[in-house]
Protein backbone atom coordinates (compact mmCIF):
# COMPACT_ATOMS: atom_id res chain seq x y z
CA UNK A 1 0.00 0.00 0.00
CA UNK A 2 1.61 2.93 -1.06
CA UNK A 3 0.09 5.50 1.59
CA UNK A 4 1.44 3.24 4.05
CA UNK A 5 5.15 3.70 2.63
CA UNK A 6 6.91 6.30 4.60
CA UNK A 7 9.41 7.23 1.75
CA UNK A 8 6.21 8.17 -0.42
CA UNK A 9 4.45 10.41 2.07
CA UNK A 10 8.18 11.62 2.84
CA UNK A 11 8.16 12.58 -0.57
CA UNK A 12 4.83 14.06 -0.71
CA UNK A 13 5.31 16.60 1.81
CA UNK A 14 8.78 17.62 0.73
CA UNK A 15 6.59 19.25 -1.97
CA UNK A 16 4.00 20.82 0.00
CA UNK A 17 4.22 24.35 1.89
CA UNK A 18 2.38 24.30 4.58
CA UNK A 19 1.34 26.94 6.06
CA UNK A 20 -1.67 28.46 8.47
CA UNK A 21 -4.71 26.17 9.09
CA UNK A 22 -6.77 28.33 6.43
CA UNK A 23 -4.38 29.22 3.77
CA UNK A 24 -3.23 27.46 0.67
CA UNK A 25 -0.89 25.19 0.91
CA UNK A 26 0.80 25.36 -1.86
CA UNK A 27 2.35 22.18 -4.36
CA UNK A 28 6.10 23.24 -5.28
CA UNK A 29 6.46 20.12 -7.65
CA UNK A 30 5.49 19.10 -10.84
CA UNK A 31 1.82 20.69 -12.46
CA UNK A 32 -0.89 19.38 -14.90
CA UNK A 33 -2.38 21.24 -17.76
CA UNK A 34 -4.81 22.03 -15.45
CA UNK A 35 -2.38 23.31 -12.56
CA UNK A 36 -3.26 20.75 -10.34
CA UNK A 37 0.00 19.05 -8.92
CA UNK A 38 1.63 16.04 -10.42
CA UNK A 39 3.22 13.21 -7.75
CA UNK A 40 5.13 10.64 -8.54
CA UNK A 41 4.11 7.61 -6.17
CA UNK A 42 5.12 4.21 -7.60
CA UNK A 43 8.82 4.26 -8.10
CA UNK A 44 9.41 0.44 -9.55
CA UNK A 45 13.53 -0.26 -10.37
CA UNK A 46 13.88 -1.02 -13.95
CA UNK A 47 10.40 -0.21 -14.77
CA UNK A 48 9.94 2.58 -17.28
CA UNK A 49 6.41 3.45 -16.00
CA UNK A 50 6.10 6.99 -14.19
CA UNK A 51 3.45 6.41 -12.26
CA UNK A 52 2.19 9.77 -11.35
CA UNK A 53 -0.86 10.51 -9.66
CA UNK A 54 -2.81 14.14 -8.95
CA UNK A 55 -1.47 15.29 -5.85
CA UNK A 56 -4.34 16.41 -4.32
CA UNK A 57 -5.67 12.77 -4.69
CA UNK A 58 -2.55 11.49 -3.15
CA UNK A 59 -3.10 13.76 -0.10
CA UNK A 60 -6.83 13.43 0.54
CA UNK A 61 -6.61 9.75 0.31
CA UNK A 62 -3.57 10.25 3.06
CA UNK A 63 -5.44 12.80 5.02
CA UNK A 64 -8.94 10.69 4.79
CA UNK A 65 -7.88 7.23 4.40
CA UNK A 66 -7.46 5.05 1.03
CA UNK A 67 -10.99 4.12 0.29
CA UNK A 68 -12.24 7.57 1.55
CA UNK A 69 -13.40 9.16 -1.58
CA UNK A 70 -16.20 6.68 -3.24
CA UNK A 71 -16.08 6.06 -6.61
CA UNK A 72 -17.93 8.59 -8.96
CA UNK A 73 -16.71 12.02 -7.25
CA UNK A 74 -14.00 14.06 -7.58
CA UNK A 75 -11.77 16.30 -4.65
CA UNK A 76 -12.85 19.59 -5.31
CA UNK A 77 -11.05 23.10 -3.68
CA UNK A 78 -12.77 24.76 -2.22
CA UNK A 79 -10.10 27.54 -2.14
CA UNK A 80 -10.27 27.04 -6.25
CA UNK A 81 -6.40 26.68 -6.55
CA UNK A 82 -6.09 23.70 -8.10
CA UNK A 83 -2.48 23.07 -6.59
CA UNK A 84 -3.48 23.51 -3.12
CA UNK A 85 -2.51 20.92 -0.67
CA UNK A 86 -4.45 21.81 2.46
CA UNK A 87 -7.08 19.43 3.34
CA UNK A 88 -9.28 21.60 5.06
CA UNK A 89 -9.37 23.42 1.55
CA UNK A 90 -11.06 20.00 0.18
CA UNK A 91 -14.19 18.37 -0.44
CA UNK A 92 -15.44 15.34 -2.34
CA UNK A 93 -17.98 16.20 -4.20
CA UNK A 94 -19.45 15.22 -7.81
CA UNK A 95 -18.42 16.83 -11.47
CA UNK A 96 -21.26 18.65 -11.96
CA UNK A 97 -20.68 20.39 -8.21
CA UNK A 98 -17.44 21.57 -9.27
CA UNK A 99 -18.47 23.04 -12.30
CA UNK A 100 -21.53 24.79 -11.50
CA UNK A 101 -19.28 26.53 -8.24
CA UNK A 102 -16.70 27.36 -10.78
CA UNK A 103 -19.43 28.96 -13.33
CA UNK A 104 -20.52 31.19 -10.20
CA UNK A 105 -17.07 32.32 -8.97
CA UNK A 106 -15.32 33.10 -11.77
CA UNK A 107 -17.01 36.03 -12.70
CA UNK A 108 -15.29 37.56 -9.08
CA UNK A 109 -13.49 40.29 -9.10
CA UNK A 110 -10.18 39.04 -7.86
CA UNK A 111 -10.67 35.46 -7.77
CA UNK A 112 -8.86 32.68 -8.54
CA UNK A 113 -10.59 31.60 -11.39
CA UNK A 114 -10.63 35.56 -12.91
CA UNK A 115 -6.85 35.16 -13.48
CA UNK A 116 -5.45 36.62 -16.50
CA UNK A 117 -2.54 34.37 -16.47
CA UNK A 118 -5.21 31.09 -16.40
CA UNK A 119 -4.64 28.72 -14.00
CA UNK A 120 -1.09 27.37 -14.66
CA UNK A 121 0.17 30.52 -15.24
CA UNK A 122 -1.17 31.13 -11.64
CA UNK A 123 0.12 28.57 -9.96
CA UNK A 124 3.65 28.99 -12.19
CA UNK A 125 4.17 32.46 -10.53
CA UNK A 126 3.12 31.13 -6.99
CA UNK A 127 5.80 28.93 -7.48
CA UNK A 128 8.29 30.81 -8.77
CA UNK A 129 7.54 33.55 -5.58
CA UNK A 130 8.51 30.68 -2.92
CA UNK A 131 11.30 29.29 -4.97
CA UNK A 132 13.04 32.99 -5.05
CA UNK A 133 11.72 34.74 -2.05
CA UNK A 134 13.07 35.00 1.88
CA UNK A 135 11.25 32.73 4.56
CA UNK A 136 10.79 36.18 5.93
CA UNK A 137 9.06 37.42 3.15
CA UNK A 138 6.95 34.53 2.11
CA UNK A 139 3.69 35.55 2.42
CA UNK A 140 4.54 38.75 1.13
CA UNK A 141 5.39 37.18 -2.03
CA UNK A 142 3.02 34.53 -2.36
CA UNK A 143 0.16 37.61 -1.46
CA UNK A 144 1.61 39.50 -4.73
CA UNK A 145 2.19 36.54 -7.08
CA UNK A 146 -1.61 35.81 -6.91
CA UNK A 147 -2.61 39.60 -7.13
CA UNK A 148 -0.31 40.12 -10.04
CA UNK A 149 -3.07 37.93 -12.00
CA UNK A 150 -6.18 40.40 -11.40
CA UNK A 151 -4.56 43.76 -12.53
CA UNK A 152 -7.67 45.71 -12.58
CA UNK A 153 -9.10 44.65 -9.59
CA UNK A 154 -12.60 45.40 -8.92
CA UNK A 155 -13.39 45.88 -13.00
CA UNK A 156 -11.93 42.19 -13.49
CA UNK A 157 -15.44 41.23 -14.03
CA UNK A 158 -15.90 44.13 -17.29
CA UNK A 159 -13.66 41.12 -19.33
CA UNK A 160 -16.32 38.64 -19.59
ZN1 LIG B 1 -6.38 26.20 -0.68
Amino acid sequence: MLLADGETVARYHAHVLRRGPDECWWWTGGLTDTAHGTFRAVSLPGRTRRGTVPAHLFGYRLANGPDSLPPGLVVRHTCDEPPCQNPAHWLAGTRGDNNRDAASRRRLAGHALADVRGAVGRARAVQAAIAAARPEDLDAAIAAALAAGNPSGAHQDALF
